[in-house]
């Protein structure tokens, strides 16, 4: 058996981020290409085999969005991860409705690419990314729709973007630190309960009235979304 090395194309103009992905991702196994300008991106991406794309939005000759249309209707199926704003929700929507199958928030920590990618890459392309469910509750990112047992629920965008994370993290006990810094542009030692308070909101649209509960506070660690095995 050959073991075959997965390759990885970086299209990202700041400099910075760019290196750090491609030393990390390399110390991670992988052969990989960084490219700073969206037209270099888009022929590389069309004349070399890549396993995976992981693609800035805002760059210089051809923004992501271009360079990731331009390679789907050229017929390419690469799975492709978006790095995106904090502040830029639609974007997101965009991305995925572009054909992206994953997308992160800037700022990430490595390991969480790390895992996403991983994830895909043992995936493949991946289109049931954009519906996340645990138990009767289910999120389609899409079309921007939460239901629980059919139930209609309506969430602010911020709300949103906390279950998401909650939903696409379940079992894991999320420090407040990484929420606050994927869902709000804070600092965990930002002096505000901001966190506790949406959470709270959240729970009561997404558990009130509704079995078994999901969503639970971890004292001292943090949150954590996930389906009570039943007694
Ligand atoms: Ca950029």
């Amino acid at each position: 058996m050959i073991a075959t090395t997965m390759k990885i194309l970086i299209v990202e103009d700041e400099s910075k981020t760019g290196d750090y992905l491609k030393q990390g991702l390399s110390e991670a196994g992988f052969i990989v290409d960084l490219c700073r300008d969206g037209l270099d991106g888009l022929q590389l991406a069309l004349s070399e085999s890549y396993d995976l794309l992981i693609l800035d939005v805002m760059l210089p000759g051809l923004d992501g969005w271009q360079l990731l249309q331009a390679l789907r209707k050229a017929g390419k199926d690469i799975p492709v991860i978006f790095l995106t704003a904090r502040d830029q929700v639609g974007d997101r929507v965009k991305g995925l409705e572009l054909g992206a199958d994953d997308y992160l928030i800037k700022p990430f920590s490595f390991a969480e690419l790390l895992a996403r990618v991983r994830t895909l890459l043992r995936r493949g392309k991946t289109t049931e990314l954009s519906v996340l469910t645990a138990a009767d509750l289910e999120m389609n990112i899409l079309k921007r729709k939460v239901t629980r047992s059919g139930e209609r629920i309506d969430l602010t965008a911020k709300e949103f973007i906390l279950l998401e994370l909650l939903l696409r993290r379940q079992g894991e006990v999320l420090p407040r630190s990484l929420i606050a810094s994927q869902v709000w542009d804070m600092n965990f030692d930002s002096d505000t309960n901001v966190i506790e308070v949406a959470v709270r909101r959240l729970r009561a649209k997404v558990d009130e009235g509704f079995s078994p509960r999901l969503i639970r506070t971890v004292r001292g660690m943090g949150y954590v979304l996930d389906v009570p095995d039943a007694d």
